[in-house]
């Protein structure tokens, strides 16, 4: 990666990544791009454009400009809102992928966009959820994502595109505020117990779901982008995670912190649902196997960062309840 090109720059996932990437390859090198602008840094720090990645063509001349060698697609729908208004996830997470792929496929560009957990389905093996399994969803989201996951391999196949993914589990992170997934309230719960000292979750105690923190999240994507092409198999796309957990998990170790910490329950229907689709831990022996891939945050180290990071913004006046 030398030029890189990255899709709704702003969101939860892009606002790490930009950073990141601006330290390791120069702030020019790296151009973010969204639907909307903001006082956010990845605005700031280096070149930013407005970009409707449903627009082909702006898409492409906005790479060509750039001269993109590499395209970091981010921009989607997640599965919260995505059910609210499956006709634009469709067009969104579909219209776009493809606007961006046709764009690769013209420019020769190497091209990464994230899958999910979501791509898996109730007849999918929900613990130890292998690398390729049964994928037949309910969910729009979900149904964008296989659909998108095969998109790519068909570029791969097809144009030689060099095409590249992964299935992330729920992202934690205390930068940005995550952008209407189910496992949103992963993010929430630190920041309403470091804000507030208590909260109420909408997924249901028991629920277990994988997780990983943002740092090693945006590890991943740069570390595979690196990884030797030869090696990979399962290109589009590669189970990763370091978690499984539940509310009750969560605040167990929130409580090393916080002692009063009070958790409670107020389950909402349509996440609870989608959440209950989803596996409770997936297999990363491919992700080990064929790009050396590990994470270095477990359930605890995060936390212990999530506090300390929240409390410093608390105390600057930059948090506030969720
Ligand atoms: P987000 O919702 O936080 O950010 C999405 C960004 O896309 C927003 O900044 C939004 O303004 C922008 N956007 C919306 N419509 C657009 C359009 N038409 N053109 C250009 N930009 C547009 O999402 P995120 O959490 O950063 O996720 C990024 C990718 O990672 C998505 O593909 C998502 O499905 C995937 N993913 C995220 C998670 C997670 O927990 N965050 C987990 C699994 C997969």
């Amino acid at each position: 990666m030398k030029r890189i090109m990255i899709t709704g720059a702003l969101g939860q996932i892009g606002c790490d990544l930009v950073t990141k990437l601006r330290q390791i390859y120069g702030n020019e090198a790296v151009l973010a791009t969204d639907i909307r602008m903001t006082d956010n840094d990845a605005c700031q720090s280096g070149p930013f454009k407005i970009l409707d990645v449903t627009n082909n063509t702006s898409f492409y001349e906005i790479a060509s400009e750039h001269r993109a060698d590499t395209i970091i697609h981010l921009a989607a729908l997640l599965s919260a809102k995505a059910e609210h208004d499956p006709a634009l996830a469709w067009r969104l997470n579909m219209g776009g992928l493809l606007s961006g792929l046709e764009t690769a496929r013209e420019l020769s560009c190497q091209f990464f966009t994230p899958s999910s957990i979501a791509a898996f389905g109730s007849d999918t093996p929900k613990k130890g959820t292998p690398q390729n399994t049964l994928q037949r969803p309910h969910t729009m989201y979900g149904v964008s994502k296989v659909a998108g996951e095969l998109l790519c391999d068909y570029y791969f196949y097809k144009y030689g595109v060099d095409t590249r993914g992964l299935r992330f589990p729920g992202l934690i992170s205390h930068s940005a505020p995550p952008g209407g997934g189910t496992t949103d309230y992963a993010v929430d719960i630190y920041r309403a117990a470091v804000s507030a000292g208590r909260y109420t979750s909408y997924i249901k105690e028991g629920t277990f779901l994988d997780m990983m923190y943002m740092p090693d999240a945006v590890r991943s994507i740069i570390t595979l982008m690196e990884a030797d092409s030869t090696k990979l198999k399962n290109r589009n796309a590669f189970n990763v995670t370091a978690m499984s957990v539940d509310p009750e998990t969560i605040a167990a170790s929130i409580r090393r912190h916080i002692p009063d910490f009070v958790l409670r329950y107020e389950v909402d229907p349509i996440r609870q649902k989608i959440a209950e689709e989803w596996p409770d831990s997936i297999d990363t022996t491919a992700s080990r196997e064929e790009w050396g891939f590990d994470v270095q945050y477990d359930l605890d180290h995060m936390t212990d960062d999530m506090v300390s990071k929240l409390t410093q913004k608390l105390q600057t006046g930059q948090t506030k309840i969720s």
